[in-house]
């Protein structure tokens, strides 16, 4: 199937732009995607129309709030095939998610000397809850190793499990290096062990199709503004034995059944999750950024991505000076490169004089820049709107930067 990308583009009102007086060329999506105009009409109409609070009202307007934040439960539900919409939890974003698994489930269940498996590739999102945690419980924090390439070194994950280890929790996809990780072999071999797996979702979400239940992932974590979605806002996937065996994250409003100054029964899942007033307006948003996914398909956007990301390798390949870093056979359409000779800020800084967005700097990956001997990178990642057009006019500027050292 071909897209019809300048369709596709006229929903994006942003891309349509001049930055330092060039057309934008927006590749940071790996940080954030654009959202379409019917999410931005969404939010408006939430305000405009319907803006209530929601599950304790007796009225109208609280009502249609209500039946459509859990309309964006149910649509969430779909998009990960979840057994259950209770299994749905909303959060702030991927970060909260793994606080909260790593704040309940870890603080709950885990003990001195119990050992929690990361890999090198994770995001620090993904390594400071578990490090908090491991800090007050006496675990042991563990690391897959990775090669060259930045794959992961699967035999040294062998070794490293035991009865000890009783979470593993890795990215699905690296946001730094693109690395798609063979989590389903993951999955199977912690639980053989009797570990739960987390799954850091945020950047595979964008790209792949998930099934959380063909996955067998214990959760399953990720941000709706890397999906064309509001910023904070996140889901959080549990299986419901596990989200009903973990105690609350915060106390207050909505997470209880009954308080009496002397005891509190707490409400039942995804409820108990969801303390205070949520985001409700971003949350109804949501429904049509994934509506915008639906519409186009995973394997759609892919495929195009996919081939935008190889017509960006080759071209950049014969750029002299050009040095990707992270170079695994399953990637997700994220490019990683250094220039010789040049610090990536300043390439940043001078694809930024030509209109083009991309990221520079560690990517909040310190440790997997240090697995490299660098200090950061500049990232170029690819969405759905994006266009051969936009990657010619990127190896272009590479191109005349690179000649400046090279
Ligand atoms: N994990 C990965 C792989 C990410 O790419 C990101 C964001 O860049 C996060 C976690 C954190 O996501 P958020 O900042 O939306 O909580």
């Amino acid at each position: 199937m071909t897209l019809d990308i300048q369709n596709i583009r006229g929903e994006f009102p942003v891309l349509h732009q001049e930055v330092n007086g060039k057309p934008l060329i927006y590749l940071d999506n790996a940080a954030t995607t654009q959202k379409p105009s019917a999410v931005l009409e969404a939010l408006s109409a939430y305000y405009t129309q319907d803006n209530s609070n929601i599950h304790r009202g007796a009225h109208t307007l609280a009502d249609r709030a209500t039946r459509s934040y859990e309309k964006t439960r149910a649509m969430v539900r779909e998009f990960l095939n979840a057994k259950e919409e209770e299994e749905i939890i909303f959060t702030k974003g991927t970060t909260e998610g793994i606080n909260l698994v790593a704040a309940t489930y870890g603080r709950k269940f885990l003990q001195e000397g119990d050992e929690i498996i990361i890999s090198t590739l994770e995001h620090h999102s993904n390594i400071v809850p578990w490090q908090l945690l491991c800090e007050e419980k006496g675990a042991i924090l563990r690391v897959i190793p990775i090669n060259d390439q930045g794959e992961l070194l699967m035999e040294e994950y062998d070794k490293m499990l035991s009865s000890k280890t009783k979470i593993v929790s890795v990215v699905h996809a690296s946001n730094a290096l693109g690395t798609i990780n063979p989590v389903r072999e993951i999955i199977e071999k912690a639980h053989k062990v009797g570990a739960k797996v987390l799954l850091d979702g945020a950047q595979s979400s964008a790209h792949l199709d998930i099934d959380v239940q063909a996955l067998d992932c214990d959760f399953f974590v990720m941000s709706a503004h890397k999906l064309y979605g509001p910023t904070g806002l996140g889901i959080l996937y549990g299986k419901r034995e596990i989200l009903e065996a973990m105690p609350p994250y915060q106390g207050g409003g909505e997470m209880i059944k009954e308080v009496t100054f002397e005891k509190t029964t707490f409400n039942d899942i995804p409820f108990k999750f969801e303390a205070g007033t949520p985001n409700i307006a971003d949350v109804i948003a949501f429904q049509k950024a994934l509506e915008f996914i639906n519409a186009i398909g995973k394997p759609a956007i892919r495929a195009h991505e996919e081939e935008l990301m190889a017509y960006a390798e080759e071209k950049l390949a014969q750029i002299k000076g050009f040095i990707p870093v992270g170079t695994a056979d399953q990637k997700v359409s994220v490019i990683s490169f250094l220039i010789n000779g040049m610090h990536p800020f300043d390439i940043g800084m001078m694809l930024d004089a030509n209109g083009i967005a991309v990221r520079t700097g560690h990517h909040c990956t310190q440790p997997l820049m240090g697995r490299f001997n660098i200090e950061g990178t500049v990232r170029a990642s690819f969405s759905v709107y994006n266009t051969k057009e936009e990657v010619d006019r990127l190896c272009e500027s590479i191109s005349k930067i690179a000649k400046l050292k090279n």
